[in-house]
């Protein structure tokens, strides 16, 4: 297994892909490496790329909102995508950049350990969960595979865009939370 140091070295250097042309930084994840908690997202976008931190244009602040909601903040869960690397024009990323990139992230929740893992969005959910996962009938749904508990809820940005989506992804969040607490004993 390899060391967080030597992980880092290897992801910030990594060429596997073509998106390594196009991108300003590799976004690998920000957050206690000690995690119980882990949210994976799909991207990093424009702002993410400039600043090489997950989550830390719109939908980043909507998610930390949601975090302080549950009485919870980046310093004591961690943040990683499915690609590292920016997609041109924020388009979805390819299968190819996605198998490329998932090792990374593998190599990620080895480290970490999380108890639980909640994809944030679709392609989240596709790669972690499984490949026929549809967001709005399959969120909110625990599944417990390899001593990990996974869930999913909407991408922030989904939230940004349809005000519906809020009320359910605040019940995710809260459902989240106890399974936190259940699993850490840590009622704060
Ligand atoms: N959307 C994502 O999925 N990830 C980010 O880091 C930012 C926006």
């Amino acid at each position: 297994m390899v060391t967080w140091d030597e992980f880092t070295n290897i992801a910030t250097n990594c060429r596997k892909c073509r998106l390594c042309e196009t991108r300003t930084n590799v976004v690998i994840g920000m957050g206690n490496k000690n995690a119980d908690l882990m949210f994976v997202g799909e991207a990093p976008g424009y702002y993410e790329d400039m600043e090489g931190l997950p989550f830390v244009g719109r939908a980043g602040q909507l998610l930390d909102k949601m975090l302080s909601a549950i009485n919870l903040d980046r310093e004591r869960v961690y943040i990683a995508n499915i690609i590292k690397c920016r997609p041109p024009d924020n388009r979805d990323p390819d299968a190819a950049e996605q198998e490329a990139c998932l090792p990374y992230l593998k190599c990620q929740i080895l480290l970490i350990k999380p108890k639980i893992i909640c994809c944030l969005g679709r392609i989240s959910a596709k790669r972690i969960i499984g490949e026929n996962f549809r967001i709005t009938a399959d969120r909110g749904v625990w599944h417990e595979r390899k001593g990990y508990s996974l869930i999913a809820t909407y991408h922030p940005s989904a939230l940004l865009r349809d005000e519906d989506k809020k009320r359910p992804a605040w019940e995710d969040f809260k459902n989240i939370k106890r399974r936190y607490e259940e699993l850490t004993n840590d009622g704060r």
